[in-house]
């Protein structure tokens, strides 16, 4: 049988890091098999909606690579795939759950599901909706809903049984049913809620594979309930454990935690967002980290994913995303980090090499204005940053240092490469008896005013120009008085 698994996203106006991975899982599930990704939308909770979030979706999933096979935007054999264009659909198979024995037309009021509620609460009894419509015949439910009467359809579970299923993370789940509540599948206004749609779209669409987050465990012996009513085949189910920010919260947007976009507009590239997410939960057998995507469609299993919480950890992102910047084609950094060096620096330097220059050190891209805003203005400095241990120098081997650089710069004539500047440099410590780093670290001082700057002195006087590094390194014998 062929291996179709779906993503069923909501759209909320976000892609939170859940919902993409549980998207790549779903997507690797499908491809590792040589099956086929299904992209559903499922917008029947209109108060949710938001305008513009289904063109977020595609996006996202575009960005990240996961191309799916049937979806709204390129159809296919099952569609519509946007549950909102379904509700006929609905209609008919909650009708048909009815007939069966599966579900009952509800008329109940808000208020009498209150009253319920109080009673219990009275009581001290947990609240579980006893409906009394349950004991309405179906032919006379019929009549009041010609009559136009206001209706439900509800589940209805037989109290007195058991209802078990595996999971594949979770393993053997198994409940009796008299703790199931008979919730609402189809709302007044006709549309369905998850609890039912999810049923019937899954098993239209032929999905073998279900992955979703492990909220929707305990609603799953519900779901298999109305696949045995309905004589379907039950899918195979893959609930996957939360992602947490930390030991005790989950991550989550609502609670300002970032969504993969806010991840993408810091400065992280998405096939690092993806290689990292698809580690929260899964790993390979040989404890590999770095993949592609091809490598990943090849080597992701079910059996990988685990059922202990995965901990978001930004800082392995970060690492992440350095690994990955590295490996860029130069061109490729430089026009990604291009919009970056522009936010501070509005003088004309040579970007292409400072580009170079940061790519093995930059991890993140928005850690790029704060590395190189020096080129712009030089900071205010204190003159104890001249004073260095490991490089051995102190105020007066910076002097020298200084005052011995802008003789030499005076008098070159070639400021044309980094190559350049590097030759008429580098002969400096040995003529003055100096180390390099004795020689080196008081002119990057000068030419910076930073301890910790994203490449060398000598980079750094190529991009900052001659003149203004005259000007700085005089500056700095200033300050060394
Ligand atoms: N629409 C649901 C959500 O966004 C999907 C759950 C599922 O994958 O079945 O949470």
């Amino acid at each position: 049988m062929e291996v179709r698994s779906r993503f069923a996203p909501s759209p909320t106006g976000y892609m939170h890091i859940g919902n993409l991975r549980t998207a790549l899982y779903e997507y690797l599930v499908a491809k590792s098999a040589g099956g086929k990704f299904i992209l559903r939308i499922e917008d029947t909770d209109q108060e949710r909606y938001v305008e513009g979030a289904v063109d977020i979706i595609y996006k996202t999933m575009k960005m990240v690579g996961l191309k799916h096979d049937e979806g709204p935007d390129i159809g296919g054999n099952f569609g519509p795939y946007v549950q909102s264009e379904r509700k006929a659909i609905y209609k008919k198979y909650a009708d048909i759950l009815v007939e069966l024995g599966g579900a009952h037309y509800c008329f109940c009021s808000e208020e009498e599901l209150e009253n319920q509620r109080k009673k219990c609460e009275e009581t001290g009894v947990p609240f579980k909706f006893d409906d009394p419509c349950k004991n309405i015949s179906i032919e006379e439910a019929k009549k009041r809903i010609s009559n136009g009467e206001k209706y439900t359809v509800r589940q209805t579970i037989n109290p007195d049984g058991e209802v078990s299923f595996d999971d594949v993370v979770y393993g053997h789940v198994s409940v009796e049913t008299k703790t199931l509540d008979e919730g609402i599948l189809l709302k007044s206004d006709g549309l369905p809620t998850y609890n039912f749609a999810n049923v019937v779209d899954d098993h239209l669409m032929n999905i073998t594979h279900v992955l979703r987050g492990n909220e929707y465990l305990s609603s799953t012996p519900k779901y298999n309930l109305m696949y045995q009513a309905f004589g379907w085949d039950i899918p195979t189910y893959v609930h996957l454990p939360p992602i947490m920010k930390d030991e005790h919260n989950k991550l989550s947007k609502r609670n300002g935690d970032a969504s993969f976009q806010d991840l993408v507009q810091k400065g992280y590239l998405p096939e690092a967002i993806v290689n990292y997410i698809v580690l929260l939960g899964w790993s390979a057998k040989n404890d590999q980290e770095i993949f592609s995507m091809e490598e990943l469609e090849k080597v992701f299993n079910v059996e990988g994913i685990n059922k202990s919480p995965a901990i978001f950890d930004i800082e392995k992102l970060k690492w992440m995303n350095g690994v990955y910047i590295r490996e860029l084609p130069c061109e490729k950094f430089y026009k990604l980090s291009e919009p970056w060096m522009k936010q501070v620096i509005h003088k004309d330097i040579d970007f292409e090499t400072l580009a170079k220059c940061i790519q093995p050190r930059v991890n993140v891209l928005n850690e790029i204005p704060e590395a190189i805003d020096f080129i712009e203005i030089l900071p205010e400095y204190d003159t104890e940053m001249y004073i260095h241990k490991k490089m051995k120098t102190t105020v007066e081997i910076s002097r020298t240092a200084l005052l011995e650089a802008e003789n030499l710069i005076k008098n070159m004539t070639d400021w044309s490469s980094i190559e350049a500047i590097h030759d008429a440099f580098m002969v400096m410590p040995e003529k003055l008896g100096l180390k390099n780093g004795q020689f080196l670290w008081p002119i990057r001082t000068a030419l910076t005013g930073k301890q910790c700057t994203p490449t060398g002195a000598i980079e750094i006087a190529y991009l900052l120009g001659k003149e203004e590094c005259l000007s700085r390194i005089q500056i700095g014998i200033n300050k060394l008085g």
